[in-house]
């Protein structure tokens, strides 16, 4: 049995998939105006975490993460600027340009982390017709209104608006507390289709029935997840700043068309904050992997750092904090390479230890604790090996790549010398091939699961 924390339902709730064997999920992916900070990678960790369990559950995965490429602004009221025509004004780039660069950038990233790559990834601009389609279809069933800025959501025609966020009355009144659009109806209502105004010059713009324009960013989430997945689909996630505006506007959209909630879990990653602060591009207090790479860290330190918490606490991330990672970490590759030959069984008992905490909600600092505790038992060393390596298909910090990464090529390849002499029978050049390895201070065994080289400690 799994359980997440559902916030939809402010409690814990057990997964139960539509289709047996099978999660279909969506996760935001970025805004490709410029670098991912550190605290949007920790999100996407987290949600890199959820897909590993599930797969070491047994189940199948479909998931896809969109590219917003388009529309989503600098403020979550509908007014400042859309990012990315931002960002090209910025580097003298054009708008399509600086996505091109920000979405490699990104995906580098997330292949540092050891992150899953997504089964599908859409970009926004891809599904403009779609998402046109859809706000006419909306208009139709008359949850919309045109003014001057553009097509708006109609919140106050969704009975239980707000209830991911269990937004109060007073959250919801129109009032003077943010800058408002003029002649929008109520406070929440939202830019469906936001209009060129008349005399700018936008890089990105498509005609519509209402006029040249933009679809807003929370349309496009759930037009690409409705053609992607289908709604309802099982689980959805984003960071936490998500709740209030952007996820509560995609279930408003979804329950005016679908009469659905869109996804049965909704799953949010808390903050990553630096200073006591929330890590943001408009707050000035971002850090990249790249950062953390020039201050001397292998990307996926601070993929354990984030491990070393549970999703739904936030964290504070400083250089200390992750030098105390980098320890940590670096026991466990000793470890790893301390153990590594022959291959055991994966000891069951620990392994239900280890899934009862990776199964409530993703406990992964417990699971870390399990592991340490194998590791500390009296099971044997192959065992404790193969129990690690198959806890890690969770964690994700690549240990059954280390081993090989640690032999330099020349070395690699005089093992594969070795066994070609071995094969032809050749034992005397096999031997001399094997004194050579030796000599370069490496070691040779031959074991049941094939060749192992190790280096002398
Ligand atoms: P954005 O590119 O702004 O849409 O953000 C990408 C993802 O990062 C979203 O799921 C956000 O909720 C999440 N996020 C933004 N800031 C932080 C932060 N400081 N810590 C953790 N997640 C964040
Ligand atoms: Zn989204």
């Amino acid at each position: 049995m799994i359980t997440l924390y559902n916030t939809l339902k402010r409690k814990k709730d057990i997964l139960r998939p539509i289709e047996p064997g099978l999660i279909k999920m969506y996760t935001c992916g970025p805004t490709v105006y410029f670098y991912a900070h550190i605290g949007n990678l920790r999100t996407y960790l987290f949600e890199d975490i959820l897909k590993r369990t599930l797969i070491y559950n047994g189940y199948k995965i479909k998931h896809v993460m969109n590219i917003t490429d388009v529309g989503h602004l600098t403020s979550d009221q509908d007014t400042g600027e859309d990012k990315i025509e931002k960002g090209s004004k910025r580097e003298g780039l054009s708008a399509y340009e600086i996505a091109e660069k920000y979405t490699e950038a990104f995906k580098l990233d997330i292949k540092k982390l050891n992150i899953i790559d997504p089964n599908v990834w859409m970009k926004a601009t891809d599904t403009i017709q779609e998402q046109i389609d859809f706000i006419k279809k909306l208009e139709e069933r008359g949850y919309t209104y045109v003014i001057e800025d553009g097509v708006y959501f109609n919140t106050f025609k969704i009975k239980d608006y707000g209830k991911l966020a269990n937004l109060k009355n007073v959250d919801l009144l129109p009032g003077a507390r943010v800058e408002m659009v003029r002649g929008k109806k109520n406070i929440t209502d939202f830019a469906l289709w936001k209009l060129t105004p008349e005399g700018e010059n936008r890089q990105m713009e498509w005609d519509s029935p209402w006029g040249k324009g933009t679809p807003g960013w929370h349309t496009e989430c759930i037009v690409m997840a409705e053609k992607s997945l289908g709604i309802p689909f099982d689980i959805h996630c984003g960071g936490i700043d998500h709740i209030p505006v952007h996820h509560t506007n995609e279930i408003a959209q979804s329950e005016a068309m679908y009469n659905s909630d869109m996804a049965n879990i909704w799953m949010h990653g808390e903050f990553m904050n630096i200073n006591g602060e929330k890590m943001a591009k408009s707050q000035s207090n971002i850090l990249t992997l790249e950062y953390i790479k020039e201050q001397g860290f292998h990307p996926l330190v601070y993929r354990y750092f984030v491990l070393g918490a549970h999703y739904r606490t936030n964290m504070n991330f400083s250089l200390s904090a992750l030098q105390g990672a980098k320890t940590g970490l670096k026991s466990l590759i000793n470890k790893v390479r301390e153990l590594s030959g022959e291959k055991g069984e994966v000891n069951s008992k620990y392994k239900e230890e280890f899934l009862s905490c990776i199964n409530d909600d993703l406990n992964t600092p417990q699971a870390l604790a399990v592991t340490w505790k194998m590791l500390r038992s009296n099971i044997s060393n192959k065992d404790k090996y193969a129990t690690l390596l198959s806890f890690d298909e969770v964690f994700g910090l690549g240990f059954d790549k280390i081993l090989k990464e640690d032999i330099p090529e020349d070395i690699k390849q005089l093992a594969k010398e070795r066994e070609t002499y071995r094969k032809r029978n050749n034992f005397e050049k096999a031997d001399h091939v094997r004194k050579e390895i030796e000599e370069k201070g490496y070691n040779i065994e031959d074991t049941p699961s094939g060749v192992k080289i190790k280096k002398y400690e």
